[in-house]
């Protein structure tokens, strides 16, 4: 392998303590989903995702390209994006996925879904996980007695038989689709790159982050025609949460690039290692539902109404937008910083992920 590329991506390091040693995840018992707490926050936010990078989720079939354009070649193969009613789409399950390893990477979170044994070169490579960052797998039992501790993550996103308190909407883009040559993605090199903190053992170094490049890369011998969203486009979907605290409200701000300190963009979908996916977030729009005389939000910043309807119990919604929004998700993104973020890991993510950015993308081997 020579005249490598430099890496398109780069290692998160797990957090640590300043003589050098992990420090332990912050587990804690998650707040539940059956019942509307009145000192948590419970609500929507809306979500406009602006597409710079070619962007798809792969549907997983292949079709002949005159059956979804007319400009393409009789005989050429195209691969599909995931869509409905022709609108392209980016699965809930997809952003979730992508802004909770960026929430795992800036918390004391556990290494989740990693795929303890990679196939490589025909030859199978068993990868560790360091002492102590093991996936949160609570008992059936503990759950039933209510006795569950979980990391930050997956107290918001869910574990292994336990739901997250929040959830994602599919994205739905609004512009016409385009199809592209996208090339053959290399594979990784696990070896030899800083993968491992300990090459002998295999054990995991770090978290993955791709960073984000000028374009993205639509050249190459190998490849084929596929159905995406093209730069300019956006999708437009939203996210519900259910009994958040301040901080982990704040937690999912910051994972989703809107703290003023340390904006970025999301990597979705395919050929992150090209280029492709990014995606910057914008939020206009922020439910919190008040139930009537419950007062779980803080009056000086959020103009409520629940006074006007003083007897309904249901849950009434706030809406925010404007300064009242911005200045509402700065309170909740401080306090995710006193009790949350680890402010190194925030630094060091913040820098892959930054965005505009003037890296270019790898042409060559990477
Ligand atoms: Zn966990």
């Amino acid at each position: 392998m020579e005249n490598l590329s430099p890496k398109p991506y780069r290692l998160i390091p797990f957090p640590k303590d300043t003589s050098g040693n992990l420090l332990a995840l912050a587990k804690a018992r998650p707040a539940g989903l059956d019942r509307y707490k009145a000192s948590h926050y419970t609500g929507k936010i809306a979500l406009q995702l602006n597409v710079h990078t070619a962007t798809t989720v792969l549907s997983g079939i292949t079709v002949l390209g005159s059956d979804i354009a007319a400009k393409i070649p009789k005989d050429s193969l195209v691969k599909t994006a995931i869509s409905r009613s022709d609108q392209l789409i980016i699965p809930g399950s997809s952003l979730k996925g992508s802004v909770r390893s960026i929430h795992e990477a800036i918390t004391r979170s556990c290494i989740c879904k990693i795929s303890r044994n990679y196939k490589l070169n025909k030859q199978q490579v068993k990868i560790k996980v360091p002492e102590g960052y093991r996936e949160c797998s609570p008992q059936n039992k503990d759950i039933r007695d209510r006795n569950v501790e979980l990391c930050p993550s997956c107290q918001v996103f869910g574990a292994i038989n336990c739901e997250g308190i929040v959830s994602f909407s599919d994205a739905i883009c609004t512009q016409k689709t385009a199809i592209k040559f996208v090339p053959s993605l290399y594979q990784p090199h696990l070896e030899k790159e800083d993968y491992y903190s300990n090459v002998k053992e295999n054990v995991v170094g770090g978290r993955k982050f791709y960073y984000h490049f000028t374009n993205s890369i639509h050249e190459g011998e190998k490849g084929i025609n596929t159905q995406l969203a093209v730069s300019e486009s956006c999708f437009v979907g939203s996210l519900q949460f259910v009994n958040l605290t301040k901080a982990q409200l704040g937690g999912l701000l910051v994972a989703l690039g809107q703290d003023q300190n340390h904006q970025f963009a999301l990597k979705v979908g395919t050929g992150k290692p090209i280029g492709m996916g990014s995606l910057t977030v914008d939020i206009s729009e922020m439910e919190i539902w008040t139930r009537s005389g419950a007062g779980n939000i803080d009056n000086d910043i959020v103009p409520h109404l629940r006074d006007r309807y003083t007897r309904y119990t249901l849950p009434e919604s706030n809406q925010l937008t404007g300064e009242p929004l911005k200045q509402f998700m700065q309170q909740m993104i401080q306090a995710a910083h006193r009790e949350l973020i680890q402010e190194p890991q925030l630094k060091q993510l913040a820098e892959v992920l930054k965005f505009p950015t003037d890296r270019a993308a790898p042409s060559g081997v990477y």
